[in-house]
């Protein structure tokens, strides 16, 4: 049986990048799909073309897929999303908070809207998806799961880029303090911290050989990640084979969080 056979999933931020690729992962185990997109519905398009796709790949016509658009820091319409899904699947399973933003600058020059709008996509969006899936988890028998798309940088600083690093520090304790709060509600909340994935959000990088073997050069496994082998952890922890897992951050990181510059003994002259 598929992991995720007949369960109700919502994915925001799915047209694109590792959203995409767990929408699709996710429709490959078995699942409903409602993929959410902020604006501009063709990218969102695509990916309901490749969950379709994966549906009829698997011999799973029946499944069913949704495109549900909201932005997830706007209360209103994140209800009015969760309102469609619910009408449309009749329950859900799984939230994953994928929908994520950075912008760099020095510390000293972010501009206070810019900070504002990455922790309203990082923190408050997340926040708000989050209580919607429980007050409906509550609502009824059987619980739940809610992922949360993080980052390395959830722990490892990343100067230049200080309303991202908060942010997602601030997204492991949302994923512990929900996690401790509802683990006797059967409700489980974990997050997936990424290292370096070849998606969009890397634009500055991915398609240039030399800056990308910049990049690469940090990383202990020598390569950034494709989106499906981050997709592959959200379908783990979504799972029945992660059903005694909940608080926790696994990350999928290529070796980043080890210490990278420790890989020599140069700290003890050897
Ligand atoms: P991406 O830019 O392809 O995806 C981000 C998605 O979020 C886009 O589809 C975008 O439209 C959507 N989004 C942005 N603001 C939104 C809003 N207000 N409402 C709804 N959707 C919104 O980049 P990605 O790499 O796929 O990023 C996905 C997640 O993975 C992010 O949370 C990011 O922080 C995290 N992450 C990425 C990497 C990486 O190297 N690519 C590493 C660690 C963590």
């Amino acid at each position: 049986m598929k992991k995720l056979d007949g369960k109700n999933v919502l994915v925001t931020g799915a047209s694109s990048g590792i959203g995409r690729a767990i929408a699709i992962r996710f429709a490959e185990e078995g699942a409903n799909v409602a993929i959410n997109y902020r604006s501009g519905s063709e990218q969102a398009e695509i990916t309901r073309t490749m969950v379709r796709d994966a549906y009829t790949a698997t011999g799973r016509p029946d499944r069913r897929e949704l495109l549900v658009q909201a932005d997830v820091g706007n209360e209103d319409q994140v209800r009015a999303m969760f309102a469609g899904v619910l009408s449309e699947f009749g329950r859900l399973d799984v939230l994953v908070n994928n929908a994520g933003i950075q912008k760099a600058a020095a510390s000293q020059e972010i501009e206070m809207a810019d900070f504002d709008r990455v922790l309203n996509v990082n923190i408050r969006g997340p926040f708000l998806c989050a209580r919607e899936a429980i007050r409906h988890f509550l609502s009824r028998p059987g619980g739940g799961v809610i992922l949360n798309n993080s980052s390395v940088h959830e722990t490892i600083p990343k100067p230049k880029y200080l309303p991202y690093s908060v942010s997602k520090g601030g997204l492991e304790n949302m994923t512990r303090t929900l996690a401790l709060e509802y683990a006797g509600r059967g409700i489980r909340v974990n997050a997936v911290g990424p290292g370096a994935v070849v998606t969009p959000i890397n634009r500055a990088w991915i398609d240039d050989p030399k800056a990308r073997g910049e990049v690469e050069s940090h990383i202990p496994m020598g390569r950034a990640a494709c989106p499906e082998e981050i997709a592959s952890v959200f379908a783990f922890l979504a799972s029945e084979d992660a059903s005694y897992i909940t608080g926790q951050t696994l990350y999928a990181c290529g070796g980043l969080t080890l210490y990278p510059e420790f890989r020599t003994a140069w700290s003890s002259g050897e």
